[in-house]
């Protein structure tokens, strides 16, 4: 099992603790905000990075009273579904809308293996419910915390070199405009809104229902291994040709990746299946023991991972796909990610490792490279191209500034479109030109559906140069 190995092999780096540890000197608060008895109720997202205090909190519980609220609000409105993102993409001093009463199916066509839902559902209900109904999600991204509404307008994506982001499976859609007009839209109807609405970053109004296309039910056998990062690298084409799902994760200061693969179930693949949410706190706590020091600390940490991880015997997960698709996630972190074209992914994931060892960054999180289809969807970071979703992660607690300082350089360099939910530092000027195709159309929409900005935080204002 790899948690086992991962904590065998951090009790073997505390005899080597004696080497200077992997301080946490830099490290920051989880909750950036106090609760305060008798005050307005701050907000705070899953990291702990973002916060805010609105002045007004509703929760509509049908599209009357979404329409309401959004006639009522005042100040800066916006929408919040999860609070997964990493990005400010919710804060307000405003007027928070939050979807989570409006959950659950709307109804669905067994022939067209079409259902609509409601936006704010979550994923984790979204799997059950459409299994119920005999359907299911194509593909998902690597856990089901999000709500449905959250998760479109931010081009939410799993991996797989025939699947598109969960924007793509959307084939239709009501948007709630900030002045409290409910439009239905889809490629034949209104379509220059549905092809906005689809990837918005919540800057056109709230989506109160979609239509998603989905699959039949299929189960699937989902493998994961240590294998070594430059054999994963040299075939990568192939294993994702090959596998229904790939994605992988090389360690940074070693020469190992974990590999996950995901391939439909035969009858004979028995339920199975242990997740391990705690792993990734086993690598820094290897990291540690191993102690950071420039030069040494390396070699032993990449020898430690080689002696325990390599030649181990696979993990398997055998289940419904909503089951294997998402992983726990109990750990706190901080993500950016940045979306390159395809052909650019092996060579881009290279430079950023070897950045890592020569800067000798103190990075034990691994990072995570998934495949993603190319769409039509006007603000997608799959828009017109098929790509590689990089990602670099860092704990919560730790300051993980200057680290993604040093990387973001290497996804710029290869044309990379950063995830709107996650964190970067790009502003409009620069966004613009990495959607040279529909960022114009995008804006005349926004404009025309939020006239007077009533949806832009000082975020959006940023990244839209409103
Ligand atoms: C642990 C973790 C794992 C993650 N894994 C992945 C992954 O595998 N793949 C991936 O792509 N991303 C991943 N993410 C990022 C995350 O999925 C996205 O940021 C997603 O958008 C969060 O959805 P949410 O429901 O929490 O939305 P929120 O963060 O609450 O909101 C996101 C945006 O959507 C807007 N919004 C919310 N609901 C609506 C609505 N109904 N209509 C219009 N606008 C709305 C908000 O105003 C905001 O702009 C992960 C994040 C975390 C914390």
């Amino acid at each position: 099992m790899i948690r086992r190995d991962f904590l065998r092999a951090a009790a073997a780096g505390a005899v080597v603790s004696v080497l200077p540890a992997c301080g946490r000197s830099d490290a920051v608060p989880q909750s950036p905000v106090d609760f305060v008895a008798g005050k307005p109720l701050p907000w705070i997202n899953w990291s702990g990075n973002q916060s805010c205090t609105p002045a007004l909190r509703l929760a509509p519980a049908s599209e009357a009273e979404l329409v309401d609220a959004l006639k009522r609000a005042s100040g800066v409105v916006r929408a919040v579904g999860a609070s997964h993102s990493f990005s400010a993409v919710v804060p307000t001093d405003g007027t928070l809308i939050a979807t989570d009463l409006l959950s659950g199916l709307v109804g669905h066509d067994a022939a067209s293996l079409q259902a609509e839902i409601w936006a704010g559902t979550r994923m984790h209900a979204l799997g059950p419910l459409l299994h119920g109904v005999g359907q299911a999600l194509p593909n998902m991204p690597d856990m089901d915390y999000p709500a449905m509404g959250g998760a479109i307008v931010n081009s939410v994506h799993g991996t797989g070199q025939r699947y598109g982001s969960m924007s793509s499976y959307v084939t239709a859609l009501t948007l709630a405009t900030p002045s409290g007009e409910l439009i239905d839209c889809s490629a034949s109807k209104r379509s220059e809104i549905f092809h906005a609405a689809r990837t918005s970053v919540g800057a056109l109004g709230i989506v109160s229902r979609m239509t998603l296309q989905n699959d039949k039910p299929f189960r699937l056998v989902e493998t994961t291994r240590i294998e070594k990062t430059e054999d994963v690298l040299a075939e990568l084409a192939q294993r994702c040709a090959a596998h229904r799902n790939f994605e992988f994760l090389p360690l940074p200061h070693s020469t190992l990746a974990v590999t996950v693969a995901s391939d439909l179930a035969g009858p004979n693949d028995a339920p199975s299946g242990e997740d391990d949410p705690e792993a990734v706190n086993s690598l820094r706590t290897l990291l540690q023991a191993v102690g950071w020091m420039p030069g040494i600390g390396e070699a032993a940490y990449d020898k430690l991972l080689t002696t325990f991880l390599a030649g181990g015997a696979a993990q398997v997960r055998v289940g419904h796909s909503f089951d294997v698709f998402p992983h726990v996630r109990v750990v706190r972190f901080r993500e950016m990610e940045y979306t390159v074209p395809a052909e650019s992914g092996p060579d881009c994931v290279r430079e950023i490792l070897r950045t890592i060892r020569e800067r000798k960054l103190p990075i034990a999180f691994p990072l995570e490279y998934r495949y993603v289809k190319a769409d039509e969807i006007w603000l997608s970071m799959f828009e017109g191209r098929d790509g590689c979703s990089i990602s670099v992660h860092q704990y919560g607690d730790t300051d993980h500034r200057a680290y993604f300082a040093e990387i973001e350089p290497i996804f710029w360099k290869y044309q990379g479109r950063p995830h709107w939910g996650k964190l970067h530092t790009l502003d409009a000027a620069r966004l613009a030109a990495l959607y040279p195709r529909h960022w114009k159309d995008f804006h005349e929409v926004r404009r025309s559906l939020d006239p007077q900005g009533r949806m832009m935080n000082a975020h959006l204002k940023h990244i839209f140069g409103v």
